[in-house]
Formats: C-alpha cells, structure tokens, sequence
C-alpha cells in the first residue's frame, strides 16, 4: 500500500550537518565550518545546557509542570496572559498549530516569495492553498503594505517574517499595522520574528497588546523560536503569542506535550540567560557588518545573523565553498536563485568565510 498523493507536497530541505557533508566528501569533520542553518556559532546557553543535564532524571515523567512554568516565564517575559503563549516543537511547529487553528478546506495562505518553505508546506498539510506575493530584489525584499496588499484576496493567513529570510530586512510595525487593518476580519497576519532578537525593530506583540500608541489587535499573531538567539535549535523549542481572545484555542489544537521536558526545562534556564543572547547578538552584529564591508559581491543589508550574497551561479559557488571547508546555503531553494546565505559566525569563522567565498568568486566568475 502507499501513502495518500503527496505529489503536490514538497519535501523541506534542511541544511546537511558537518558530519553528513564530511562523510559525502570522504573528509575529516574538522576541515569544515558549518555557516548555513542560522546556527549559534557559540552553541547553546551555558544555562540551558546544566539544565539539561539536571532534567535527564525526569523523562520518565510527562512535562506538564515543565510546559506550564516555561509558558507562564515566556508570558511573563511578553507581559501577556500564559494562555496567549503556544509553545510547540519549534517555531515550525507553532507554524503547524496556526494551520490547524485557522484553515478550512481550501482556505488561501499568502506566503512571501522568496521565503521561508515551512509557511507553504504546513498549508498544503492542513489542506490549504498557497499564494505568493513576491519580494523585489531591487527593493531590497521589503515586504511593504502595497506588496502584500495587492497580491492579497481574501487569504486566511497572511505571513510576514521579520527579519526575513533569507534576506534579513525587516517590517516596521506601521507596515504591520497597516497590512492587518486592510486584510478582511478574517484574516489572519503572522508576523513570524524567528530572528526577532537580532533587529532593531520593534516586536508585533505591542500590536497584539495595543502598547506604544497601537490600538489591540485580534487578527496578528506572533513567531518566536529558542533555536537562534538562544542556540537550542536542536530541543525544537518555539512558540506562538495569540490575540487573548483565542483563550481555548491551543488546548484544542496541540500535540499533547508539545514540547518536551528537556526542551522545556533549557528554554526556562535560556530565557533568563541575558549574556549569552548578549553575546550572541554582538557576534553576529560585527560579523554582518564585516561580511557587507569585506565581500567582494553585493550583501543586502541583514537584521538576522545571516546576509544574503548575490554570487551568479550560486550552486557553483556553494559546491565550491563547500568544497574549500566552508558550507554556506544556496538560495536556490527559497526560490532564489543566484545568491548564498551566510550565517554570521564568531570572528575566526568570519574572516575565513569572507576569504573563502571571495576566492571561490575569484575562480569560479
Ligand atoms: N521561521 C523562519 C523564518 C526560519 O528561518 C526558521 C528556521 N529556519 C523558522 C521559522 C523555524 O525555526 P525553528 O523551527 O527551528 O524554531
């Protein structure tokens, strides 16, 4: 027997780990530096990793105390009601619970193009239809209210990320506002801040809440993961902040345990960890500063810790980089062909990246 016709779903492609691409290439895993998943180049929260060793003793237990501090300490952190926080198997997961809170049968999902590939797929999964508005990059990929607005019809969700990936520019939340007040009552604006950390804007939670001059909104909802500012991608630990009013929502829509007593325990321990986010924010503040001033190509301004490159033939010069020790994403599979992504590294990965690609562009062109 076979699965139902999944034809029309296609598969996420995750960058390959150190190890794998070491195996492929018959080399030794010390030669490589990994700069293409949006990783935290110094690892997890210190905190977070003595709370994981503390925690080993109590998997035997479902995590419901677990979920129910690190819910009310995300609360707590957003000044919002603990029933508005979704915590979920990372922020894909979270993408997930939107999905099977919002969509119908048929039900359209606008999605930014280029972008993030979860957006689409969890739509597909939830028996939904995808839309695209797409992102000029002559304009720097800003995902402006007349972009979206005239690709927009009657879509039950709309996303915007911010910091976009892979582009890393931001919307301000005027634009947000905008967008959310001229998309119908029933529609649905997700900004997703999955590098939320790493910019200068302002959260859409004040939309939610109607701080700083907003007025409360019931049609936004917000993205956040533990996996970049934090470094705890590998636990899958994220979560969605809802308008107050969906109160009962989550409790019918979730994963039993959404996120595990592991996951829960370190994210309680990283969210209070301010220096490592600290330091993580700074690396990758001078590393993307550096990678715009010292590549030989053109760098989009970034708000995430990663830039985007505009290289020609990107797979060549991905294969090539990888090739030389340095992996780097080709942006082929956001639907971006021509450009890497490069994640912003500690200072000795930097420089060797901004050696490497330049190199490689010196060969390759
Ligand atoms: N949104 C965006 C824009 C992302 O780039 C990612 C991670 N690649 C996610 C959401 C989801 O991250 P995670 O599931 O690790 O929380």
């Amino acid at each position: 027997m076979q699965p139902r016709d999944l034809s029309d779903h296609v598969a996420y492609e995750a960058g390959r780990g150190i190890e794998e691409v070491a195996r492929e290439l018959g080399r030794d895993p010390s030669e490589f530096i990994k700069l293409a998943s949006n990783e935290n180049p110094h690892g997890p929260s210190p905190a977070a990793a003595v709370a994981i060793r503390e925690a080993a003793s109590s998997v035997s237990s479902y995590p419901k105390s677990a979920h129910t501090d690190l819910s009310a300490a995300i609360a707590d952190r957003w000044d919002v009601d603990p029933s508005q926080v979704w915590l979920a198997n990372g922020g894909d997961g979270a993408i997930d619970y939107l999905s099977r809170a919002m969509l119908e049968p048929d039900d359209d999902v606008l999605v930014p193009s280029p972008g993030f590939a979860y957006y689409g797929m969890s739509a597909r999964f939830h028996h939904g239809d995808v839309r695209e508005y797409e992102l000029e990059r002559a304009e720097d990929f800003a995902q402006t209210p007349e972009t979206v607005l005239s690709a927009y019809d009657d879509d039950r969700i709309v996303y915007l990320t911010s910091p976009h990936n892979p582009s890393g520019s931001t919307v301000d939340l005027a634009d947000v506002e905008r967008i959310a007040e001229e998309t119908g009552d029933d529609s649905l604006v997700v900004v997703d801040e999955a590098y939320g950390e790493f910019a200068d804007v302002d959260s859409a939670v004040a939309l939610l809440e109607g701080r700083d001059g907003f007025e409360a909104r019931d049609d936004v909802a917000v993205l956040r993961t533990f996996s970049k500012a934090y470094g705890l991608a590998g636990l899958r630990l994220g979560y969605a902040i809802v308008p107050e009013e969906w109160a009962d929502a989550y409790a019918r829509v979730n994963t039993p345990f959404a996120a595990s007593e592991l996951a829960c325990r370190a994210g309680l321990a990283a969210i209070d960890d301010d220096e490592h986010v600290e330091r993580t924010l700074e690396t990758a503040r001078t590393s993307r500063e550096y990678m715009r001033e010292h590549l030989d190509a053109h760098v989009w301004p970034s708000e995430g810790n990663f830039v985007l490159v505009a290289v020609g033939d990107a797979t060549a010069v991905a294969e090539e980089t990888r090739e030389r020790g340095v992996i780097v994403r080709d942006c082929s599979s956001f639907g971006l062909p021509g450009c890497i992504r490069v994640t912003c590294g500690t200072e000795a990965e930097t420089d060797r990246a901004v050696e490497t690609i330049n190199a490689v562009l010196e060969d390759v062109a």
